[in-house]
């Protein structure tokens, strides 16, 4: 046998480790199938004899240029004298061959995304011995042919299709319709092919010799580590690259060796609904490769009980008692041969979020495991899917591929008919058809299409862009940026991957994963309260915060639900949101234009009274100015007044849906033109209507209001004229707001309940701005009080978005009560990205490129903006021990983010309600000291 034994040289480092001898409990060695391999051969458990290579040699092999480390290929070859002796076999011998796989298995479990190889040592000559052996020739050129296929595919690389087709184009000649059809002379035929197929497509034979065979497959398997498949799946499940994949060599076993001979799979545990019972399929008379190419179609596992009730005994037997001592769900892979039992695989499950929950909490039942470890083992993500609708699997599986991917903006499955305007939408769910809102981006306006719609999908903007913002909120399910879908509004058509929909197809998102489908998948509801294992978990996870949990909600309903998910308050309720409701934006607009000219007026007065006290005489102005300035602050103080009346409305039923438990209470904070039309739609339209010859009242307010917008543009208004500096500017606003706080919460406590407003000043970036708002504001909620003879306790605080106020946070804590980060645009003005472009432009380059890890929109950017974040808290709590802190930024229901929090010493995070039971599970990990690896 001309085999290239390399020289006997010593490295030192074990390379390899057989079953018996190896530490089982290092996975990160050994990877998960070598340890598992490794624990039950020590258990005593029918394992075949096997022995490991080291994820230690995978890497060296990668960074040697992809040649094994010294001392490896020698310690193999001891191996497998060892695996020889074991098994009384001989790899390569003619009349008594050893047969084995060579398996992958990298720490983490990576299903199907790295290869295996079978029958390895089969050769023209040693397929006579197995003939012999087995006293099966066609067993035995089967073997022969399936080897040939998956040497050549996997390890020479030749083309699957080419070795499928080879294959198929054998059976139909010999008239076969199944594999099984073929007998022995046939599959000599066929194994003839595919060698020669092999020769054809490499330039060499096929090759005889097996220890080169092995040798080959040893870097196949460890050169799929880094194979494209593998890759994506590390990228997608966040698992490091640098793992390596271990190599099991195990003594090949055969299912396929009669009646009496199968190999299936199966789970301690359901891992859909984590039912206590075995759960898994198996197939008689076939080998593992069928069952995972789909070839055959396996059986229920609970068949095997009835066909070879002894097997199955001792298989439940040996399926207890791995769960027990991994006390975790398993993954088995077994096979039976000629009636005999062989355990080849144990992992920890895979599972569905459900599944995770039940199981973690019938394994404390059971006092398999202790609270804390189940609060450890499930991951945020296990508890967002069990709380959102989810794509029926079975009627998912019959849509295909999705059309397109973007954003896992807000999770959840929602179904629906295409619509590409906010108003077509708000008429077609108001007649009851499931819509989803099609746009390119959204903005405030189209808030009235984007409530009562089943989803949002957007093809611009990232995860803190408005569409995703509002969507979380809301609990609607939102796929944002998906730039590879073509949505054209104008035509009103979606087009991405060859696929067009108009509006009224179906489309259905996956907001959990971002995938966009064409046409209508089923969903299924959750219900929080029969999961009753959730309850359980999350009630654990209650006892073990320490952060508060509090919601985003602008309404009562948000409220509401805010508080039936378990949150103690609610961190931020953005009051521009209430003007927007129905009928109310003529009034803000209403408003709007007369402010300027109101502010004047002011300004006259007070000029007027200063000279007059200073004795001087007060400017001059005329008088038809003066008057009109007058007539515009009386129609604004007017305006005012009704709005007043709608936001004490308001503001009752917050505070009221949240009874005695805290309400921050923002005041207005975007830019004023946010709030009326867009300058180019009005000059279009003004353009339109010039042109045509119209005249009129219509017209004149059109002009009337394009010019206010006009003098409101900014170049850049997330830095303009907004948050506290528009309560500055136009103190009556915010007074009139404060005003319906104190009303509202005046009316409760008269009704006996127990409202707890706190004010939000927002944006603050110097100690004058929350000074002098707290001066002003604070004299108007005492005079309400005082006005309705009741009190209610109170605090201001401020918004944290500026860097400088986390700088200043001693002097802004002088007056501020409280703090609130609101990292949205704290990350804006610490990075210099635009909260509303960057995601758009270059920040998914930026992440694709890795010249950023993460996105600081989503997940808290600790070395820069949570380094304001941390001393804003250190400077602001110097200043004022009593300080109240949270977050209110999107990053609040983050799990990473809030175990920063946790860190920082916050008192609460805020986030949107659907987002509730995640955060309460994360800031219960968090004080365990779990790190999320989400993010
Ligand atoms: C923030 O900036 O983080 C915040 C909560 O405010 P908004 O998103 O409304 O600007
Ligand atoms: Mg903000």
């Amino acid at each position: 046998m001309a085999v290239e034994v390399k020289p006997a040289t010593t490295s030192g480092t074990t390379w390899v480790y057989m079953a018996e001898d190896a530490p089982a409990a290092d996975r990160d060695l050994l990877g998960g199938k070598g340890a598992g391999l490794a624990a039950m051969t020590q258990a005593g458990l029918p394992v075949p004899p096997a022995f490991t290579i080291t994820t230690a040699a995978c890497n060296a092999f990668q960074s040697a240029n992809k040649e094994f480390p010294q001392g490896l290929w020698e310690q193999t070859l001891a191996s497998l004298h060892k695996l020889e002796a074991k098994s009384g076999r001989k790899l390569g011998d003619s009349a008594n061959p050893l047969l084995v796989s060579v398996r992958s298995g990298a720490r983490e479990s990576m299903p199907g995304m790295m290869d295996t190889v079978l029958n390895l040592g089969l050769n023209d000559d040693t397929v006579a011995g197995l003939a012999r052996q087995t006293n099966n020739e066609r067993f035995a050129w089967d073997a022969y042919r399936r080897f040939v296929g998956m040497f050549g595919r996997i390890v020479l690389g030749v083309s699957g299709e080419k070795i499928d087709h080879a294959f198929d184009s054998a059976k139909s000649r010999a008239g076969a319709k199944q594999d099984t059809d073929l007998n022995a002379d046939q599959l000599r035929d066929v194994t003839r092919e595919l060698k020669e197929l092999v020769q054809r497509e490499t330039g060499s034979p096929f090759p005889t010799d097996v220890l080169q065979q092995l040798e080959l497959a040893i870097k196949a398997v460890f050169n799929s580590w880094m194979g494209k498949r593998a890759v994506d799946y590390r990228n997608q499940f966040k698992i490091p690259h640098d793992l390596g994949t271990a190599v099991s060599v195990v003594t090949m076993v055969f299912g396929n060796m009669g009646d009496d001979s199968g190999t299936g799979v199966a789970f301690t545990r359901d891992p859909s609904t984590g039912k206590r019972e075995i759960f898994g399929e198996f197939l008689p008379n076939a080998q593992g490769e069928d069952v995972v190419a789909g070839i055959r179609t396996p059986i229920s596992i609970s068949k095997m009980r009835e066909l070879w009730p002894e097997v199955y005994r001792q298989f439940e037997q040996i399926a207890d008692r791995l769960e027990k001592t991994y006390k975790d769900v398993q993954d088995l892979e077994f096979t039976v041969e000629r009636g005999k039992l062989y355990m080849l695989q144990t992992r920890n499950a895979k599972r569905t979020g459900k599944a995770a929950v039940v199981t973690a909490v019938d394994m404390v039942n059971e006092g398999l495991i202790t609270r804390e470890e189940a609060l450890k083992r499930i991951q945020p993500m296990h508890v967002q899917q069990i709380l959102v609708p989810q794509f029926d699997p079975e009627s998912r599986r019959k849509v295909g591929e999705p059309i397109g991917r973007g954003l896992a903006a807000s999770p959840g499955a929602a179904v629906g008919k295409v619509v590409f305007d906010p108003d077509r939408s708000a008429e077609l769910a108001g007649k009851g058809e499931p819509v989803i809102l099609t746009r390119r981006e959204t903005s405030p306006e189209d808030f009235h299409g984007m409530a009562p719609a089943a989803g949002i999908l957007t093809s611009r903007g990232g995860s803190s862009s408005h569409a995703a913002v509002v969507a979380r909120q809301m609990g609607k399910p939102c796929i944002a940026g998906a730039e590879e879908i073509d949505i054209d509004v104008a035509r009103q058509t979606l087009s991405a991957d060859g696929t067009t929909l108009h509006e009224g197809d179906w489309i259905s998102l996956d907001g959990t994963t971002g995938e966009v489908f064409a046409g209508r998948i089923s969903t299924i509801e959750p219900d929080l309260k029969l999961e009753t294992e959730l309850l359980t978990l999350l009630g654990w996870a209650d006892e073990t915060r320490t952060l508060g949990i509090w919601a985003n909600a602008d309404t009562p309903e948000e409220g509401t639900r805010a508080r039936a998910w378990g949150a103690t308050g609610i961190g931020l309720v953005r009051t521009e949101h209430m003007f927007r409701q129905e009928g109310r934006p003529p009034f803000v607009q209403q408003m709007i234009l007369a402010a300027p000219e109101a502010r004047l007026a002011r300004l006259d007065e007070e000029a007027e009274s200063t000279a007059r006290a200073e004795g001087k005489t007060p400017p001059t102005i005329d008088p038809a100015v003066v008057e009109q300035r007058r007539r515009a602050r009386r129609e604004y103080l007017s305006t005012l007044d009704t709005l007043r009346g709608f936001q004490v409305g308001d503001f009752y039923g917050i505070l009221k849906a949240m009874d005695g438990l805290p309400v921050v209470i923002r005041l207005i904070d975007p830019p004023l033109h946010e709030f009326l039309p867009k300058h180019e739609k009005l000059l279009e339209d003004i353009t339109a209507a010039r042109a045509k010859g119209q005249s009129g009242p219509e017209l004149e307010e059109k002009e009337r209001i394009f010019q206010a917008v006009s003098r409101l543009h900014e170049q850049n208004p997330m830095l303009g004229l907004r948050g506290c500096r528009l309560g500055i500017l136009f103190p009556e606003i915010v007074e009139m707001q404060v005003a319906a706080i104190a009303q509202a919460a005046a009316r409760l406590k008269k009704e006996g309940l127990n409202p707890i407003p706190e004010i939000m000043v927002p944006l603050v970036g110097t100690r004058n701005e929350m000074a002098l708002e707290r001066e002003r504001l604070e004299g108007v909620v005492k005079d309400v009080f005082a006005s309705e003879g009741v009190q209610v306790s109170y605090k201001f605080g401020a918004c944290m978005e500026l860097p400088r106020a986390c700088l200043v946070a001693g002097q802004i804590a002088e007056t501020a009560e409280f703090f609130s980060y609101g990292t949205n645009d704290l990350t804006q003005t610490t990075y210099g990205y635009s909260r509303d472009d960057a995601e758009g432009k270059f920040l998914g380059e930026y992440l694709k490129e890795k010249v950023l890890p993460f996105n600081p929109f989503e997940s808290i950017d600790r070395e820069g903006v949570g380094e304001l974040v941390r001393i804003g808290i250190e400077r602001g709590r110097k200043q004022r021990a009593s300080l109240e802190v949270g977050i209110c930024g999107e990053q609040g229901g983050d799990p990473a983010s809030i175990a920063f929090c946790h860190e920082v010493g916050m008192n609460y995070v805020s986030c949107s309600p659907g987002r509730i039971p995640v955060a309460r599970l994360a800031a219960a990990q968090a004080a365990l000291g779990i790190t999320p690896t989400d993010r």
